[in-house]
C-alpha cells in the first residue's frame, strides 16, 4: 500500500473566496493536483453579485477537480440552550466558531439541515438538483455525541480531529497538523508535529490549512507539503478512501 496524505484547505466562503482562489491555485501546482476544499455554506448578507459569483467560483474550482466538502453552516455558534457544558467550553476555546459543539440531538441535526440547505442552494443546477457533499467536517472538529451519526445518515464521510469515518462506517485513525488558532507560543512544535506525521512510515495525515495561514506561514504550509511529496507520499481525496 502506498502512502498517502490529505491536503485539507479550510474556511473557504463568500467572504473570503477572492483571497483565496489564487492561493489555492499556487497549492495546486505546488502539490501536483486538486485537493480537498471544505465550504462554509452560509451566504447570508452576502450581496446576490457575491452569492452569484461565488456559485461560479465553485462550479469552476469543482471542474478542475477540487474535492467539495461541507464546513458548518455559519462557522459561528448562535446561542442555543441545547448545548452542554462541554460544548460552552468548546465555543469559548475557539472564540465561538464551534457551532456544533455539545448540541443536543435536536439542536445537532438541525444545523447539519440548515447547513445542507445552504449548500444545496450554492450548487443547484437549472432543475434544483445538486450533488452531496463527500465529507462533513465540523468547525474546529468539536462535535457532539449526535453529529457523526447524522452525517452517517446522510451519506457522507465525517472528519473529526483524530479520525475519518467513511459513510459506509470504515474508521481511519489521521493524525491532524494545523497551524491556526494556536498560540504563538505553541507554534514551533506544531510546525514540527506537522513534519513528523508527514514523515511517520504509515497512517492517514492530513495537513488542515486555513486562510488566516497566509501570507505568514505560507512557507511553513508549503514545506509541509514538500516533506509529504518527498517521503513519497500521495495525495489522496477524501472520495478515495
Ligand atoms: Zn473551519
Amino acid at each position: 500500500m502506498s502512502r498517502k496524505f490529505l491536503l485539507c484547505f479550510h474556511d473557504f466562503s463568500v467572504w473570503n473566496y477572492q483571497k483565496v482562489t489564487p492561493i489555492l491555485e499556487e497549492l495546486k501546482e505546488l502539490v501536483g493536483g486538486p485537493f480537498s476544499l471544505l465550504v462554509i455554506p452560509d451566504t447570508e448578507n452576502a450581496s446576490d453579485d457575491a452569492v452569484a459569483d461565488f456559485r461560479a467560483t465553485l462550479a469552476k474550482l469543482k471542474s478542475e477537480g477540487f474535492e467539495l466538502a461541507l464546513h458548518g453552516f455559519k462557522h459561528k455558534a448562535e446561542f442555543s440552550q441545547g448545548r452542554s457544558y462541554a460544548g460552552l467550553v468548546g465555543m469559548n476555546l475557539t472564540g465561538g466558531e464551534a457551532e456544533f459543539a455539545g448540541l443536543s440531538e435536536y439542536e445537532s441535526s438541525r444545523l447539519l439541515q440548515a447547513a445542507l440547505e445552504s449548500w444545496k442552494k450554492l450548487f443547484a443546477d437549472e432543475n434544483g438538483n445538486a450533488d452531496a457533499p463527500i465529507a462533513f467536517v465540523p468547525p474546529t472538529w468539536f462535535s457532539n455525541k449526535f453529529l457523526s451519526g447524522q452525517v452517517r445518515v446522510e451519506k457522507m464521510l465525517y472528519e473529526d480531529r483524530f479520525s475519518l469515518t467513511t459513510a459506509e462506517g470504515i474508521r481511519y485513525a489521521s493524525p491532524v497538523a494545523s497551524f491556526a488558532g494556536i498560540p504563538k507560543i505553541a507554534e514551533k512544535a506544531a510546525i514540527a508535529y506537522a513534519a513528523f506525521i508527514m514523515k511517520l512510515p504509515v497512517g492517514l495525515p492530513r495537513l488542515a490549512v486555513h486562510p488566516v495561514d497566509f501570507p505568514r506561514l505560507r512557507d511553513v504550509v508549503r514545506d509541509t507539503i514538500r516533506v509529504a511529496l518527498n517521503n513519497r507520499r500521495k495525495l489522496v481525496h477524501y472520495s478515495e478512501l
